[in-house]
């Protein structure tokens, strides 16, 4: 299941699970969208992959438990600081290949 993670991997903006600016990579690494459209060009620091807004959990038990209270965010505080020096040189010859064939 999807880990809602409570901050931006690289500047600790909360993320809350209703957050509509938060962006995940298919590993769930996540960050705020200023920093994936500002610092890190839509390229993973983790992983060279690009990033999508992250769902939201229904906080409504719509249908059989599915939803935020059942299965709450987690507060497991991730938080690794994107050296900028280093993702330039990474992101370098990835981030003008769109995501689809990275
Ligand atoms: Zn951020
Ligand atoms: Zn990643």
């Amino acid at each position: 299941m999807l880990e809602l993670r409570p901050i931006c991997e690289n500047c600790k903006t909360l993320l809350p699970p209703d957050s509509t600016e938060a962006r995940i990579c298919s590993f769930e690494c996540t960050f705020c969208r200023v920093c994936v459209e500002g610092i890190l060009k839509n390229v993973c620091p983790n992983c060279g992959g690009g990033f999508v807004p992250r769902p939201i959990r229904p906080k409504n038990n719509w249908k059989d438990d599915n939803y935020l209270g059942k299965y709450p965010a987690t507060n497991q505080h991730k938080h690794r600081q994107v050296d900028l020096q280093a993702h330039r040189q990474f992101a370098e010859n990835i981030f003008s290949i769109s995501p689809e064939l990275r």
